[in-house]
């Protein structure tokens, strides 16, 4: 009895036009875009350590690029790269904390 012949190699071809949806609408309209995660990947890599940390004479891995003076929306500062600094995620929500306790700035 014959077996028959499994097929390999029908490997099917991405079809053409097809996009990955952009599902983080929020995050894009408060000007976080791909051109965003591109620059902030880049600057990670150039500046791969926590700085607050660091000021504290420690090592921690950067998780997210915060800007020193938040930017409100402010197109400037926001791709101003003298306004951004490497940050680990307990620095970033510790500074965040304290800017809403803060209140001014
Ligand atoms: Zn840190």
């Amino acid at each position: 009895m014959p077996r028959s012949p499994k097929h390999i190699g029908s490997l099917s071809h991405p079809e053409p036009g097809k996009r990955p949806k952009e599902t983080r609408q929020n995050s894009h309209r408060r000007g976080y875009t791909r051109h965003w995660g591109k620059a902030r990947a880049r600057f990670l890599q150039e500046h791969p350590l926590c700085r607050m940390c660091l000021s504290m004479g420690q090592t921690q891995p950067a998780q997210c690029v915060d800007h020193i003076q938040p930017h409100r929306g402010n197109k400037q500062l926001f791709w101003d790269e003298s306004n951004w600094q490497p940050l680990c995620n307990s620095c970033h929500s510790a500074k965040t904390r304290r800017e809403q306790l803060n209140g001014d700035v």
